[in-house]
């Protein structure tokens, strides 16, 4: 089940956070990991720790998504290393903060520039490698936020994760054809540091409204990007899959924790 030794793997974001967590899973799993972002000695740091996480090779890839030519130069220095690429985690995403009443036109193309165009154009690089492959995945990491909750100050974040999905639905058809499939992980709160950024208050408030009591770990997406990278889930594409603890499920707060 699940083998994904040998597969070559390209995680946008895959530093720090849900895309390294995304990244280790691959690698734990004998494939062969490059992860991407824009932080040249962050590149480095993380695949030499992927390296010592599983048997195949690793590559640290500086490039911003949010720059098509960025992009395709990622993905060629990946052809030129790895001699393919089978899997796209499309996972980088920035998540700042600013209140509907004042937020600016910057404010707004920053965050759909990283997370919606990034997200296309990472995919754009990757197509004609994820054609080649024969059996291509593009796995996105989108969130609860926007296509089914939303939190104050995330109006513009929110936007751009729903649209992810938006694009997602058309990609998986018109890619159907050439043996890619195309899906999204809807991560609830995941303790990471652009998270924990929020501060402790946050993190605490999330943690009492998830069902299962705690905030997931970067390995819980990581094993799902995993399944929908598999032969196994070849048949399954165009869809949007929450790994939140339930986080979405509760109608109350008492709902979460029944008083009785
Ligand atoms: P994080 O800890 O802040 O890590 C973000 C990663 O993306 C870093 O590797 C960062 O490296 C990279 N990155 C940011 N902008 C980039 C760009 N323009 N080009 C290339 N790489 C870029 O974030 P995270 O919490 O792991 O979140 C990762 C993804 O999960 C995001 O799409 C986020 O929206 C989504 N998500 C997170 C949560 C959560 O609870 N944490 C929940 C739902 C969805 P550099 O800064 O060096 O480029």
């Amino acid at each position: 089940m699940f083998d994904l030794s040998g597969k070559k793997v390209v995680v946008t974001g895959g530093t720090k956070g849900i895309g390294y967590g995304i990244a280790e899973v691959f690698a734990r799993a004998g494939a062969q990991v490059a992860v991407v972002a824009r932080t040249a000695e962050e590149v480095t740091k993380a695949a030499d720790a992927l390296a010592a996480a599983g048997p195949g090779r690793t590559l640290g890839v500086r490039a911003d998504v949010a720059d098509p030519e960025s992009c395709r130069e990622m993905s060629a220095t990946v052809l030129t290393e790895f001699g393919g690429i089978d899997v796209l985690c499309a996972n980088a995403g920035i998540m700042p903060q600013a209140a509907l009443a004042t937020m600016t036109a910057a404010e707004l193309a920053a965050v759909l520039e990283v997370n919606l165009a990034g997200t296309i154009f990472a995919v754009q690089a990757c197509l004609d490698a994820l054609t080649a492959s024969g059996a291509g995945r593009v796995v996105l990491t989108s969130s609860i936020t926007g296509p089914i909750t939303g939190y104050p100050g995330w109006s513009h974040y929110g936007a751009s994760k729903a649209a992810q999905l938006g694009f997602m639905r058309t990609a998986a058809i018109e890619l159907a054809p050439r043996g890619i499939t195309v899906n999204a992980i809807l991560p609830g709160n995941i303790l990471t540091e652009g998270l924990a950024a929020m501060g402790e208050q946050y993190l605490s408030g999330m943690a009492a409204a998830i069902p299962a009591g705690t905030l997931g770990r970067p390995a819980d997406i990581g094993h799902l990007a995993a399944f929908l990278a598999s032969a196994e889930a070849g048949y399954l594409t165009g869809q949007a899959i929450a790994v939140d603890g339930g986080q979405t499920l509760p109608e109350s707060f008492d709902a979460v924790r029944p008083p009785h």
